[in-house]
């Protein structure tokens, strides 16, 4: 067994790490000898059973698909003559850092991924490495593509050219949401939700944190890496934690639970403007520019619309991405919610289980003593339900205020 330490601080179990190193062992092989290895639709034959161009790496939020991905990728294309994916050499730093040459990470963030994103990856994939061994395409969000956009990557999963590796990633714990005849092509590679240990070992080593307030995060996010991170360092999204956790406690006193929801969306809302409105004025800037557009102006944004709908498009990505990231953030914040209420029925049972929310085990010890169980299955039941309604585009004020009322209900507070 090779060594490789890029692979050192995932959180991913040691027989899918085995499965990569051993990939990306076979795959220098083949580069060191010359030959097409598995190329050109010779997957299945390939002389060695561990190795194959098309990968499909699956799991919940959070486990971890994307920093695995990367990591395979270093692996495929470090120099070191004694480890695959050293962590030290030159291609393992550049491809951790995503400035390698040979290494596309592509990361769409539009709710469905379109046939003119993919024409991009086909070409790219098309590309032999210029620096390294391999050319490594990683495409996340995979399980967004829509039927024309994989159709038009199938070709290249299905016959990759000689020296490229193409890794599709997507959310989620069910590979169906991948189109069927993608998903038969690709090796699936399924990483389940780290542990609440690991999770807490991965931001120690990270720098920075105590391992008291790195494992609260951990146990918080359920396990969740990024959301994790995101928590143990920014104190913007504690407060909006300890917010939506208070909530349960305002549902006693009516009217404050109104106002709390709306407070919580507008929040979400200045957040999301902050966030992307940097992004989208680039990204116009980019296509105006592209179509010969110096100036900027109110009578450019105008003409513009009227000539190549372009820029329409642009805008309908750019609101699309609006509506993710809302429903996204509200739909975190209820999954927040439903931990308090879980912690709660764990109170009244006296079971010897682990809390979601540990720092807040006066809130739910307290919702344990004036709520029924019933009432608190209720109140998992409702945000069951917010939570489908998201997915359905109702305007989340809607949907956060008829939550307000049904746990209101479930409280039998009058
Ligand atoms: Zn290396």
């Amino acid at each position: 067994m090779s060594n490789s330490r890029v692979f050192d601080n995932l959180a991913s179990p040691p027989a899918v790490v085995q499965t990569l190193i051993d990939a990306a062992t076979t795959a220098r092989q083949i580069a060191r000898d010359g030959g097409a290895g598995a190329g050109a639709g010779d997957a299945g034959t390939a002389r060695d059973s561990t190795f194959t161009h098309s990968w499909l790496f699956t799991g919940p939020p959070g486990s971890g698909r994307s920093v695995a991905a990367r990591a395979f990728a270093a692996a495929l294309v470090c120099s070191d003559p004694d480890e695959v994916g050293c962590g030290r050499c030159e291609h393992c730093r550049a491809t951790l850092a995503d400035t390698h040459g040979d290494v596309v990470f592509i990361q769409p963030h539009e709710l469905s991924i379109g046939i003119d994103l993919m024409r991009t990856v086909v070409d790219d994939a098309a590309r032999l490495p210029t620096v390294s061994n391999w050319r490594v395409i990683i495409l996340e969000n995979a399980d967004r593509l829509t039927e024309p956009a994989g159709n038009a990557l199938l070709k290249t999963v299905e016959e990759p050219p000689e020296r490229t590796i193409i890794i599709l990633c997507a959310p989620s714990t069910d590979p169906e949401d991948i189109m069927v005849t993608l998903r038969s092509r690709c090796r699936h590679v399924y990483i389940p939700t780290p542990t609440i240990e690991q999770v807490t070992r991965i931001l120690v080593s990270e720098g920075g944190v105590a391992e008291d307030d790195a494992r609260l995060a951990a146990a918080s996010s359920g396990g969740h890496i990024g959301r994790a991170r995101h928590l143990v360092h920014n104190q913007k999204v504690q407060v909006r934690r300890a917010n939506i956790l208070n909530l349960s406690e305002l549902i006693f006193h009516g009217d404050q639970a109104f106002q709390a929801v709306n407070s919580l969306i507008k929040g979400i809302e200045k957040e999301m403007v902050e966030t992307l409105e940097p992004l989208e004025e680039q990204e116009r800037e980019k296509l105006e520019t592209s179509l010969g557009m110096g100036s900027r102006g109110k009578g450019v944004h105008k003409a513009l619309q009227g000539t190549g709908g372009q820029l329409k498009a642009l805008e309908d990505n750019q609101k699309k991405r609006r509506t993710r990231f809302l429903r996204d953030a509200l739909d975190l914040a209820l999954i927040d919610l439903a931990g308090i209420y879980r912690d709660a029925l764990v109170v009244a049972s006296g079971a010897e289980v682990g809390l979601t929310h540990p720092d807040m085990e006066g809130l739910s010890t307290e919702l344990a003593t004036k709520v029924t169980p019933e009432g608190l299955l209720d109140c998992l039941d409702a945000i069951n339900k917010s939570r489908e309604y998201f997915g359905q585009n109702v305007r989340p004020v809607v949907a956060m205020d008829a939550l307000v009322g049904r746990l209101r209900k479930a409280y039998k507070v009058r």
